[in-house]
């Protein structure tokens, strides 16, 4: 859970052990004076998934104990919304956007299908073709089979004995598989861009 940190610097999510031991050692907090291995900038880091992502992961966990498939499934879809919502604040934020309309706007763009064209039309880029190029092609099937088995459970008010403890296992693999997806798309789309392209040729 904690091997994930990003660098407020250049905003790659790192995977590095040594970093986080160093991390996790060196007390105070957000990582100054410890030197980013990629950029060398000693600003202050936080540990990918961020703090408010945290008791989400936790309560997976606990479900997952107590065997209820159904909530694991839940949690597991909405952890991977989520971090596509941060990805969207993420992507917003590199075009220089003021927090407060990032807010405004991810709020508004609900639904996966809207999230995945809002991603297009910041990007150009597909969100599937995104997530294949990385190598996590796979996600997008398990994000609908997760997605199937919950709606079925709600609409037809089955008994949770349809679902297994395999799917208990499934949706939390496919958990940490969205950490590692979103760590690598944090990492692949960071570059900064303005919000509005400059026109030279503006009369303006
Ligand atoms: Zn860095």
């Amino acid at each position: 859970m904690d091997r994930y940190w990003q660098c407020f610097a250049c905003g790659r999510v790192i995977d590095d052990p040594n970093l986080a031991k160093t991390l996790e050692t060196a007390g105070g907090g957000w990582g100054l004076n410890i030197p980013c291995p990629k950029c060398g900038s000693k600003t202050s880091k936080d540990k990918f998934p961020g703090a408010r992502f945290r008791p989400l992961f936790k309560m997976m966990v606990e479900c997952s104990q107590l065997e209820r498939a159904i909530l694991v499934l839940t949690l597991a879809q909405t952890a991977f919304e989520s971090m596509l919502d941060g990805f969207l604040c993420r992507l917003l934020d590199n075009m220089n956007c003021p927090e407060d309309i990032v807010l405004a706007v991810t709020d508004q763009v609900r639904g996966i299908s809207a999230k995945a064209r809002f991603v297009k039309s910041l990007t150009g880029k597909d969100i599937e073709k995104m997530i294949g190029d990385v190598g996590f092609r796979d996600i997008v099937e398990q994000f609908e089979t997760i997605r199937k088995k919950r709606n079925s459970f709600l609409h037809t008010a089955k008994q949770e004995e349809d679902l297994t403890q395999d799917d208990i296992t499934m949706a939390l693999k496919f958990a940490c598989a969205t950490v590692d997806l979103y760590a690598i798309l944090f990492s692949k789309y960071r570059e900064q861009r303005p919000l509005i392209e400059p026109d030279e040729n503006h009369p303006l």
